[in-house]
């Protein structure tokens, strides 16, 4: 198609296995502080954690209340006693260690790369993290823009993030710009509140919901490539 020069582009689920890095994050985090580590307690702190994102996405609370509140709340759900910013502290900065691409990432953003496409991360992840496993899978070689919400002062959907994403990238004709990536109250809704036209990633063909619509819609990186190249 060649409709497009720059290419913005989701971390986590999007081009990142977060799943993985998160539970290894979240496993290692446990045990390090005493707490029990099991199936149960790993999928309740990923309900907790889902929830408070989707909470921020709506504006309801900001990323310094979320961090902390979702281990409070997984230790009120366990019923034991500890510090939740300490438990948080560690948790970022081995969630940068945890860097695991989804199968077929790299090859993709070489692809896009080659053919001559502008690439950059756009994400509302925690800077530690993000810019850790940006670094550690070597994406930093390919796609030369990371840019997270904390360091931008503002968080997908909010219009002001993406305001200030273009500006650093130097783009002036939104038509030229697109926004790829697996949330729709996030990645989608952003994009197109932004005027950017939106590529909505869903490889596990789920329906559309919300107020979000995108542009497009590609199942699988080869869809992706069809789509942008
Ligand atoms: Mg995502």
């Amino acid at each position: 198609m060649g409709k497009y020069k720059v290419v913005l582009l989701d971390a986590d689920m999007t081009l990142l296995d977060f799943r993985r890095s998160e539970r290894a994050a979240l496993s290692w985090v446990l045990e390090r502080h005493g707490l029990p580590r099991n199936e149960e307690v790993l999928s309740a702190y990923s309900r907790i954690n889902d929830a408070l994102w989707k909470a921020m996405a709506r504006g309801e609370v900001d990323q310094g209340f979320l961090v902390v509140e979702r281990f409070s709340a997984l230790l009120r759900a366990l019923e034991a006693g500890g510090d939740p910013k300490a438990l948080n502290h560690d948790y970022e900065l081995r969630l940068g260690e945890e860097a695991y691409l989804l199968p077929g990432a790299m090859e993709l953003c070489r692809d896009l790369a080659a053919g001559g496409l502008t690439l950059a991360i756009a994400t509302n992840g925690l800077p530690a993290a993000q810019w850790g496993r940006y670094r550690r899978t070597g994406l930093d070689r390919v796609v030369p823009h990371l840019l997270v919400s904390a360091e931008l002062g503002a968080a997908k959907p909010d219009p002001a993030f993406f305001d200030r994403a273009l500006e650093r990238l130097g783009v002036t004709d939104r038509s030229a710009a697109v926004m790829v990536g697996d949330g729709l109250e996030t990645d989608i809704l952003g994009g197109s509140r932004a005027g950017l036209d939106t590529v909505w990633y869903n490889p596990g063909g789920l329906p559309l919901s919300g107020p979000a619509v995108p542009t497009y819609t590609a199942a699988d990186y080869g869809a992706l490539r069809d789509l942008l190249l």
